[in-house]
């Protein structure tokens, strides 16, 4: 099948290509650059330089008639969106619009990276289900909330075929410790360098931390399964930031080497975890990689 997906230099998005080139897919990629790198692309996959809100993005939708867009192609920072509003807004709403619209031209089916960043604070350490309550606090997780409602309210309008995937916190081979970059990214670049982590907060806070490898099965599922739903990506493990950073120092072999606790972020919510029961039985998904493991061969590949 020809496939689309927007950010496809980025972190999730280049594994996500990889993975469907290997599945025999002809895969295009769409992405600014903003953040993604294209020497991560496989040889022959094509690269449109594009902002995913410029009209073009239609435009090439449209023409090349993918069976399926996977769009991933957004302003990912919770502090960005702070400081910039209309900037998140423009990425993340306008973007996807245009790509929903490409879809709907094209025929095609929209398989969207949502975050478990749109339901905000929850109470206590309870699992977060897709009927939890949406109380997103920055600009971020509302621009994404804005996004998904529109793709829902176009299945009524046009019946266009879509799945909606929201993740937890996804780590993994290829991410960066660059501007607001996962925290597991950003212990591994201060354990390589023999420096203390840092830690905004007390560190008391959790989240569920789930391979970037499994993002991807979920994401190729979604190909065959999942029309019209919206699905948790995530373990339902909640892992508390001070534990993460004693697991990566006992597995990295490195021994302490100290912490700095930093004053928290605005927004940083206290624990996020979020139940995929719904993933399983509508996609058929289920987390298969261990945070553990993950990070072992995390560990592993950085060669210590
Ligand atoms: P990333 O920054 O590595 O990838 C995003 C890609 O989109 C980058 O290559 C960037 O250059 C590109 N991009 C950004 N703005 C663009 C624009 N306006 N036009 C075209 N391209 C643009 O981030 P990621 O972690 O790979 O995230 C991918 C998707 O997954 C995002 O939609 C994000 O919201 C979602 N997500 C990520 C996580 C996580 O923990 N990493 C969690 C939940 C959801």
């Amino acid at each position: 099948m020809r496939v689309i997906v927007t950010g496809g230099a980025g972190f999730i998005g280049s594994r996500l290509v990889h993975a469907l080139v290997g599945e025999g897919h002809e895969t295009i990629a769409i992405d600014n650059l903003s953040m993604g790198d294209a020497g991560r692309l496989p040889a022959g996959v094509k690269l449109y330089k594009l902002q995913v809100e410029a009209p073009e993005t239609t435009e090439w939708i449209s023409r090349l008639r993918p069976g399926a867009v996977f769009h991933l192609a957004a302003q990912v920072g919770m502090g960005s969106s702070l400081q910039a509003p209309s900037e998140d807004g423009l990425s993340n709403v306008i973007g996807t619009l245009r790509v929903l619209e490409g879809c709907r031209q094209a025929g095609s089916k929209l398989v969207f990276s949502s975050t478990s960043g749109v339901y905000g604070e929850s109470k206590g350490k309870r699992l977060l289900k897709e009927t939890s309550p949406k109380l997103p606090f920055a600009p971020y997780g509302l621009s994404k909330w804005t996004a998904e409602e529109y793709i829902r309210k176009s299945g009524d309008w046009w019946g266009g075929s879509y799945t909606i995937l929201r993740y937890a916190n996804v780590y993994g081979p290829g991410q960066t410790a660059r501007g607001e970059g996962g925290v597991v990214a950003c212990f591994m670049a201060r354990i390589r360098d023999g420096l203390p982590l840092v830690i905004h907060g007390d560190g008391e806070q959790s989240r569920d931390f789930v391979h970037v490898d499994d993002i991807v099965k979920a994401n190729l599922a979604a190909l065959e399964r999942g029309d019209g739903e919206v699905c948790n990506i995530g373990t339902g493990v909640a892992t508390s930031v001070n534990r993460l950073a004693d697991c990566c120092e006992r597995l990295s072999g490195s021994g302490s080497l100290g912490r700095i606790y930093e004053p928290s972020r605005n927004g940083d919510v206290r624990c996020s975890r979020l139940s995929s029961a719904r993933a399983e039985s509508i996609l058929g998904w289920k987390p298969s990689i261990p945070l553990e493991l993950g990070l072992s061969r995390l560990l592993g590949g950085m060669n210590l």
